[in-house]
């Protein structure tokens, strides 16, 4: 069995699964890009099984922590135990990540749930190679009626995979719409943002729509409308919604025409939106902040940061006391505290008080591993502005 001697210190030792390249002191037996390696310790002491690809930087996945096959029973116990982490979580496994990556034991392998309809992602070379057992797998757990690959992506590329989507089992559906909690959504599997809808972001539409009623709402950077949809359902007294894609503002103004809401969709850069607006005098009671990731890489965190305070600035100014501001990032290689520094950078600007009222996270179909800080990347704040002292 090939097998990777680990240096002393690495972060495997510490409860990650990542193994680096510069963290292999040694390798056995002949290991081969894309198969199952065993990992030991400096002194020779097993520590389970990993995937190899020497091509990525992150060279070794361990994926158990005991000798293991990536066989069709080991595929289909690990979709049934993610399958179970939802359900325990009172998540709607109807519509939710079924599977996602070192977060459910399947690194690289990401699963997709809309129905009926399954999307799959097989993002590390390893699971890439037996793409064609995990659809068996997933055909014997989830008996979908379709499963559609979305192998597209920087990760893909990392390690030395070509970008590719299609149906790979049954037939493609055409676009469909889904419900959650009365709002209405397109999903496109083959075409969407995403593997199709930001499923993330589900349950946060509810915390924040709690917050709205009867105020004048503006849902930033809004895609298929979810929170402008949400508050407007929760009794909003108006509610703006802006996005830069003229797509996804032409879906989320069909996705209000089905769902009841009132919403006015805009499809412009919320940037300028927020600086004019601004600069007009206009105020809002609730500002819901939902930017994409600012920064793919650690280099870039500075203008992600710029970015930030750009918004919450301006956002802050045009809230009077009572009024909420509603921000998320997604970007992971921005810290929380970071993030947070943004929010007081801005606060202090602005000259307004600031009281947190709601703490966010990801949905828990995007389970966060205590040992792998990666699994978390979406945070978000409820703030009020309150009246000065
Ligand atoms: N809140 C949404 C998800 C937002 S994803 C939801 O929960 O579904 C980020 C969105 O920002 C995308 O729809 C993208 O089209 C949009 N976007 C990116 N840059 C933008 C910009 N400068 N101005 C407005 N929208 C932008």
């Amino acid at each position: 069995m090939p097998t990777l001697s680990i240096q002393p210190r690495a972060r495997i030792y510490h409860g990650h699964v990542w193994v680096y390249a510069t963290e292999i002191k040694g390798r056995f037996g002949e290991p081969k890009p894309g198969d199952v390696v065993q990992l030991q310790d400096a002194r020779g002491k097993p520590m389970g099984s990993a995937i190899y690809n020497p091509q990525s930087q992150i060279s070794a996945r361990l994926f158990s922590y005991r000798r293991q096959d990536l066989d069709l029973d080991f595929f289909k116990r690990r979709i049934e135990r993610a399958l179970k982490v939802r359900t325990d979580a009172g998540v709607d496994t109807q519509l939710c990540r079924v599977v996602w990556s070192e977060s459910d034991g399947l690194p690289g392998v990401v699963v997709d749930r809309y129905g009926d309809h399954l999307v799959l992602q097989t993002l590390t070379l390893a699971m890439a190679m037996r793409q064609e057992l995990i659809v068996q797998a997933l055909c014997e757990v989830l008996a979908p009626k379709s499963i559609v690959q979305r192998n597209e992506g920087g990760v893909r590329k990392a390690e030395g995979l070509e970008q590719i989507k299609g149906v790979i089992h049954g037939e493609c559906p055409a676009p469909f719409v889904v419900r959650h909690q009365g709002s209405a959504f397109h999903v496109d599997v083959i075409e969407g943002q995403k593997t199709g809808l930001y499923l993330d972001q589900l349950d946060n539409y509810q915390h924040v729509a709690a917050l709205a009623k009867g105020r004048r709402v503006l849902d930033c950077f809004s895609n298929q409308g979810g929170f402008a949809q949400a508050c407007s359902l929760a009794g909003a007294s108006e509610v703006t919604a802006v996005d830069i894609s003229e797509s996804a503002t032409a879906v989320a103004k069909e996705n209000a025409v089905i769902s009841g809401a009132k919403v006015n969709f805009i499809a412009a850069n919320c940037f300028d939106f927020l600086k004019h607006q601004e600069s007009s005098g206009a105020t809002y009671d609730l500002i819901i902040l939902d930017p994409p990731s600012f920064t793919k890489t650690k280099a870039s965190v500075k203008d992600a940061m710029r970015g930030y305070k750009e918004i919450h600035l301006r956002a802050l100014k045009m809230l009077q006391p009572g009024g909420i501001m509603a921000t998320f990032s997604c970007s992971h290689h921005v810290s929380t505290g970071e993030f947070h520094e943004s929010i007081s950078d801005a606060a202090v600007d602005a000259r307004k008080t600031l009281r947190r009222v709601a703490i966010y996270g990801q949905r828990p179909d995007h389970p966060i591993l205590a040992t792998i800080p990666e699994t978390e990347y979406l945070v978000g704040y409820a703030y009020e502005v309150i009246a000065s002292w």
